[in-house]
């Protein structure tokens, strides 16, 4: 991310683009390090990874969900199961423990179409089955 100051552009490892904070480099000996500390396997299938295969630095515990970026939490995965497992793992996590997050702290807007005669709606259904305002 690039940060402006004193007219001047600069790289910021911190910098925000809305709320989520941008991805710090992650060096070509960090990689290797990270490559052999998992014995060249891809942890999200456990299969080798072999030479000239696509692989990134995943986080195994996600950075949104608050893992670490360092460290043990940095695993090699193929490009194309690190693909996989975010979209259909890591990000649905992601969302609900937002959606969760939001509700534990009352932060939740209320319902554009509560439910018909729910205890959000104007109406109220008698017993009966008599429909009256409430
Ligand atoms: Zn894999």
């Amino acid at each position: 991310m690039h940060k402006r100051c004193c007219g001047r552009v600069y790289w910021s490892p911190t910098a925000r683009i809305g709320s989520v904070k941008m991805r710090r480099r992650i060096s070509t000996r960090e990689r290797v390090d990270i490559f052999h500390r998992n014995d060249g396997k891809c942890h999200l299938c456990g299969l080798r990874i072999d030479a000239g295969q696509a692989w990134e630095v995943s986080h195994d515990t996600p950075l949104q969900m608050g893992g670490a970026d360092e460290g043990g939490n940095l695993k090699p995965a193929h490009a194309k199961c690190h693909r996989i497992h975010t979209a259909s793992v890591d990000l649905p996590q992601i969302a609900k423990a937002k959606r969760r997050e939001a509700a534990f702290r009352g932060a939740k807007a209320p319902s554009r179409n509560p439910l018909p005669a729910g205890k959000k709606s104007p109406w109220r259904k008698k017993l009966n089955g008599q429909v009256v305002p409430r």
